[in-house]
């Protein structure tokens, strides 16, 4: 597919054409002047009752999709975010946002949409101020998009900085001798800058937020409007202030501190993490660099008529020449210099950490009156992580951020599976819940469409699916599945297993019952001897336990990640031995995969896929709906059915539309942001570091598990080296890091991170777990 807004030019149409048009369409008497356009043909209609709209001739060759995503924002931003100025769409007399309308040069597709009040900021020599301003303006807008999205936003627009180079070839196409060697130069860190890219914050942007696109008062201090939206993208989030950086500096600003402003401003309102900041000088120069491969391009193709070619693009040798001198501010100072300056305007920089961490080894006195509300009104014994508790109040992928402005890298969270705060996800759940959340009673495609597309990643005798609302009623419904099915009521789980909190299933539980299991239940032991023939003696010694207590085998239900029992991954051989055993005496396998499911391995989309079990039932919870509540159980049609007319089941909650639509963002997430191979190339540089650490430091005996799955024990005897576990887990998290403290002794390190985990992520949990086992001295 070619570039849109490559090669571009307005449409030729007539101020009476305009007039006719506003008439026609919606019943307006205005006098049409014609206005600047890049590809829309712009007129300004004064309005006989005094009003001024702006009245847009929309490109022919911008396809449906992308003028439908335009109406899309406009109209989200004026529900969401009526406080940020941008324009309103009227409607045609017809009802219609983008009515369509038969002109000399062809039909054309018209927008109307009012005038923000104001002038240019090109008009004016902007202050220092005015320059915050705007850039707070545009961090403002840019929080009202968080939640926006549509598939227009995936286009390939010439204006995306990550579409430089594409362009790269036509270098040769710029004229000045003095631009040439500058944008190449400032081109070439992007091919080495992009796989990084995708690890950052993306959203919807307006990606052209420059002084022509701007408005503000005619006292120059206020911005009174962001307009055209039509080169908005879904990119990382630093492109935006990185776009209006270089386009300022484009347009002749020639101050560091004027940028400074801009990102200053920006950050006022719309954070921006270490990691963006580290890319805003490339940004910056490769923006500047493509504005002038376009030109270039351009120069080579006039306009559909409306200029001739020698006067396109106009004045091209005095921008080529803003563009040189832009490009050489920013290489003169260089990258070192003004990224660490930009730093410290973001509050991303060392002076900053040094506050975040004055604030984070305080005392907890500001906590205290909450852990007493807390106490009192949730009872002494609710759980809370770390000995300093962590008051948590946003979060964004796989960082959460807390009350005090700490930002912690977040190693422990599986709910938030395609990372916190999702926008697709959480504009998913919006969406649903402004049309209705109703239930399983009513005809829906909600949850037909997740079913099909869940049913269809699982094997062809899983055909059928419930949908509830926790892992633990997952499990529960699994299990009254099993006994209905074998008429049997004995089962088979792991040592120190969890499976929930439902009285059958905490009985299935031993990590709840302090390692006892009723009479009706038999734990199997962990694979630590992973030898074949050691798991098949224990399993049928199992069966024969329970049979001599008289109980038939319904199910072995397991963890298909093993987490609570120590997060293990032994080979195929164990797996099978046990599955065949327990087929053998006529119990069925139920996979809980809520740990293990949706691709935490890294290698298999299941967890039952990689231990070579078929299970009969798989039960899905945590993160389903990344941090929506759903449950799932899976199975063959047969037993569910006969489950249901028995039962007569339904769950208010289970499956309704909200959490329907939640679940298959998360599905359609994790397929466009390919987080299963995410996790196999993150996981496998994890487990590799990991190995190195072990290998060096006495504290630690090994690392088990794979992908976004990982343990680490501890050294020492299990029973007492819990101790110096919880001192990592706590000395981690006060160096901004999460993880947990899994298994029988919870003495084994559990890392298991939202699936967008990267590289750079590993890096910061390496860098901060080698300091704290250097603080805990000789173990
Ligand atoms: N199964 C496993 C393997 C789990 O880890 C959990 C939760 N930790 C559950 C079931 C229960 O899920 P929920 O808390 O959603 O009821």
């Amino acid at each position: 597919m070619g570039l849109i807004a490559l090669e571009a030019a307005p449409p030729l149409i007539g101020s009476g054409e305009a007039e006719a048009v506003a008439r026609e369409l919606y019943g307006l008497c205005a006098q049409a002047k014609p206005l600047d356009g890049e590809r829309d043909c712009n007129f300004l209609l004064e309005v006989s009752d005094g009003r001024r709209l702006i009245l847009k001739f929309i490109d022919p060759g911008l396809a449906e999709a992308i003028v439908a995503g335009q109406c899309a924002a406009l109209a989200h931003l004026a529900e969401q975010a009526p406080e940020v100025p941008v324009p309103r769409i009227l409607a045609s007399l017809g009802g219609m946002t983008c009515p369509s309308a038969g002109l000399a040069a062809g039909a054309f597709r018209v927008r109307l949409i009012t005038c923000l009040p104001g002038r240019l900021v090109s008009t004016v020599a902007p202050s220092q101020e005015l320059l915050r301003t705007l850039g707070a303006q545009i961090g403002g807008l840019d929080r009202a998009l968080r939640g926006f999205s549509h598939p227009a936003l995936a286009q390939p627009l010439a204006w995306d900085i990550r579409q430089a180079t594409t362009l790269l070839p036509r270098i040769a196409q710029i004229t000045s001798s003095r631009l040439r060697p500058l944008a190449a130069a400032a081109l070439e860190p992007l091919p080495s800058l992009l796989p990084n890219l995708r690890g950052l914050r993306a959203q919807a942007i307006h990606n052209d937020c420059h002084a022509r696109n701007l408005l503000v008062d005619d006292r120059g201090e206020r911005c009174t409007g962001i307009i055209d939206l039509g080169d908005m993208i879904h990119a990382p989030l630093v492109f935006e202030p990185a776009v209006t950086m270089a386009e300022f500096l484009n347009d002749g600003l020639t101050s560091i501190d004027g940028l400074e402003a801009i990102l200053g401003g920006y950050c006022e309102v719309q954070r921006l993490e270490w990691e963006d900041v580290e890319t805003l000088h490339p940004l910056i120069g490769a923006r500047i660099a493509l504005g002038a491969l376009i030109m270039a391009c351009r120069a080579r193709s006039p306009g559909k008529g409306v200029v001739s070619a020698a006067e396109w693009p106009p004045k091209d040798t005095a921008l080529q020449e803003l563009a040189a001198e832009a490009l050489e501010l920013l290489t003169v100072t260089g990258r070192e210099q003004l990224t660490e300056r930009w730093h410290e305007v973001a509050g991303t920089g060392r002076a900053h950490r040094a506050v975040s961490a004055a604030a984070i080894t305080g005392d907890t006195s500001a906590l205290t009156p909450m852990l007493r509300r807390r106490r009192e009104t949730l009872g002494a014994h609710a759980e809370l992580s770390y000995e300093r508790p962590l008051h948590l109040v946003r979060a964004e992928g796989v960082w959460v951020y807390t009350a005090s402005g700490e930002r912690l890298l977040d190693v422990y969270n599986n709910v938030p599976h395609v990372g916190h705060a999702h926008p697709s996800v959480v504009a998913a759940i919006a969406r649903q819940a402004r049309r209705i959340a109703s239930n399983t009673r009513y005809l829906d495609e909600r949850i037909l469409d997740y079913g099909e597309r869940l049913l269809a990643t699982l094997p062809a005798e899983l055909d059928t699916c419930l949908l509830v609302n926790s892992g633990s009623e997952a499990n529960d419904i699994a299990w009254r599945l099993a006994r209905l099915h074998t008429g049997q009521s004995g089962a088979l789980v792991m040592a120190h297993a969890y499976h929930g909190i439902t009285e059958a299933i905490t009985a299935l539980s031993p990590a709840t019952t302090r390692g006892k299991s009723p009479a009706h239940v038999q734990q199997l032991a962990a694979p630590l001897a992973t030898g074949t023939a050691a798991a098949t003696a224990d399993v049928l010694n199992a069966i024969q336990r329970l049979a001599g207590r008289g109980f038939g085998v319904a199910a072995l239900l397991i963890d298909s990640a093993l987490t609570s029992t120590g997060i293990f991954d032994p080979p195929l051989g164990w797996s099978q031995a046990i599955a065949a055993a327990v087929h053998a005496a006529g119990g069925l396998i139920i996979a809980d995969e809520v740990q293990y499911g949706l691709g935490r391995s890294g290698s298999h989309f299941w967890g039952f896929a990689r231990r070579g079990f078929e299970p009969d039932i798989v039960t899905l919870g945590k993160p389903v709906a990344n941090g929506y509540p759903v449950g799932v159980v899976v199975t063959r049609r047969a037993l569910l059915e006969r489950f249901q007319q028995e039962t007569g089941f339904f769950s208010t909650f289970g499956g309704n539309p909200v959490a329907c639509a939640a679940a298959l963002a998360v599905l359609d997430v994790l397929q466009s942001e390919q987080l299963l191979e995410n996790a196999h190339a993150t996981g496998s540089y994890f487990v590799d570091q990991l190995k190195a650490v072990v290998a060096t430091q006495a504290a630690l005996v090994e690392v088990r598990g794979c992908g976004l799955m990982i343990g680490v024990e501890v050294a020492g005897l299990p029973e007492r080296s819990g101790a110096a576990t919880r001192q990592i887990v706590n000395g981690l998290r006060e160096r901004g890091v999460l993880i947990g403290a899994e298994g029988p002794h919870a003495n084994v390190l559990k890392l298991r991170p939202p699936m967008p985990f990267r590289r750079q992520h590993v890096d910061a949990v390496l860098e901060a777990l080698t300091e704290v086992l250097r603080r805990l001295g000789p173990h």
